[in-house]
């Protein structure tokens, strides 16, 4: 199938032929004529399979075939939700190289940034605007933002955006939207608590499901290096240089032990940067930016941090730490391999780390290679310590689990409070 049966504008085909591509992907090729129906959507699907591209394009269809006319102020018709910053300037990306023919206007919006350049941009008058919960409330509440026209709602990666504790924020910015409206949403994996939002938001949606949700994206090789606690910077190292890695995204459990491999990593001369909740926005979008253009061969980050990042063809990534929830292991390979291309995901797992390479295991029901790597082997005695699930100051957003497999037998970190929306990692 190619892009010109879809039914989409010469404006937006241009667009589409500027970036190289000229068959829709599997969700594509489902979404967008689901979408230009007018009706609502169900999508199962994870970042890597064009999901994005999948609702945008249908979108500006629609915005252009029923342009209001250039005289009377623009009115915001289309609302996209993303769970983070990152995303949320990546689907505005996306909005914009392929609307660029169609004169529609968009605007995006996130925490972390002064407001006053993105309330004067709502001002000015847009078609769509891409936002985080938490900004879009708050200029709500500010009168800076009108919602009474939306005629299509998107929620993108709403799982996370559960995950992120921001189910009650969704709920105020539903409560404010027009009665008759289409809503996608798209979820990379389908707890019971995204069933109760479908079942409440969506009206006879149509359903797609491109991968198997939960299943790991099968164009990515998959490897486990068993190895000791205090060994992992030194393999990490040593991987690097052996295989002459260039673009090497890490996944860290906690920001300080991002932090904390930057500092081993450029001692051992490699260069690095750390993306967390602890950075301020230029830094991350900093870090990303030199990562995305080869300035830097690590770019280490936290499993919110990294949600969502798009980086074409991102040949490496590395679980330094295994992730706390099951889910994330999925999401974090999903940054390699993407749209069709081939990647490599290496888990470095240590003693501690057993009961969560089993639970992995069976969420994507495979069992991992594994592979010793000559010079690190673990020490066969080692006994597994209970994983520190979060910061001192800070606290999980999530199910903390047991930690260890080897039977230590201590419990994990207890959660002391409920959880909250936090985006300490
Ligand atoms: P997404 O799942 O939306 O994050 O997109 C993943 C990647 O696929 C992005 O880098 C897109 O630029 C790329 N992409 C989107 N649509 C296509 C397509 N039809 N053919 C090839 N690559 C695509």
């Amino acid at each position: 199938m190619l892009f010109t049966d879809l039914g989409l504008s010469e404006s937006i085909l241009r667009a589409i032929n500027e970036e190289g591509y000229t068959s829709p992907t599997p969700i594509q090729a489902k979404s967008i004529p689901a979408i230009l129906k007018g009706g609502d959507l169900l999508a199962a699907a994870q970042t890597g399979t064009g999901k994005t591209a999948g609702f945008t394009l249908p979108i500006l269809q629609r915005l252009s075939s029923s342009a209001k006319s250039d005289n009377k102020k623009r009115q915001l018709r289309v609302l996209i939700l993303t769970p983070t910053r990152e995303l949320a300037a990546q689907v505005q990306e996306s909005v914009t190289t392929y609307g660029k023919y169609t004169g529609l206007k968009s605007a995006v919006i996130f925490g972390g940034v002064g407001a006053n350049p993105q309330i004067k941009a709502i001002a000015a008058g847009l078609d769509i605007l891409v936002a985080t919960p938490g900004r879009l409330l708050d200029l709500m509440s500010q009168n800076c933002v009108s919602l009474n026209n939306i005629e299509v709602l998107v929620l993108d990666e709403a799982d996370r955006m559960l995950d992120m504790g921001f189910l009650r924020d969704i709920k105020k910015i539903l409560a404010a939207l027009p009665k008759q409206r289409q809503n996608l949403l798209f979820s990379a994996t389908f707890s019971s608590e995204i069933k109760a939002l479908a079942d409440s938001l969506l009206n006879s949606p149509a359903l797609i499901e491109v991968a198997r949700s939960n299943s790991a994206n099968e164009a990515i090789a998959q490897l486990i290096h068993p190895v000791d606690r205090t060994k992992k910077h030194p393999l990490l190292s040593h991987l690097i240089k052996t295989n002459d890695w260039k673009q090497v995204l890490v996944f860290t459990r906690t920001k300080h032990g991002a932090n904390k491999l930057v500092t081993q990593l450029e001692k051992d001369g490699i260069s690095s940067m750390a993306i967390h909740g602890n950075k301020s926005q230029s830094a991350r979008t900093k870090a990303l930016a030199e990562f995305k253009d080869g300035k830097i061969t690590v770019l280490v980050a936290t499993d919110i941090a990294a949600r969502g990042i798009d980086i074409d063809q991102l040949p490496h990534v590395v679980n330094y730490d295994l992730p706390n929830v099951s889910e994330d292991y999925v999401h974090r390979i999903g940054r390699t391999g993407r749209a069709g291309s081939n990647g490599v995901a290496v888990s470095l797992v240590c003693v501690d780390e057993h009961q969560m390479l089993r639970d992995i295991e069976k969420l994507i029901k495979q069992k991992l290679p594994q592979e010793v790597i000559a010079g690190f082997e673990p020490d066969p005695n080692a006994v597994a310590q209970p994983i520190q699930l979060r910061s001192q100051q800070h606290q999980q957003s999530r199910k903390p689990r047991p930690a260890g497999g080897g039977g230590s037998g201590k419990p994990a970190a207890k959660r002391t409070s409920p959880p909250k929306r936090s985006f300490n990692r």
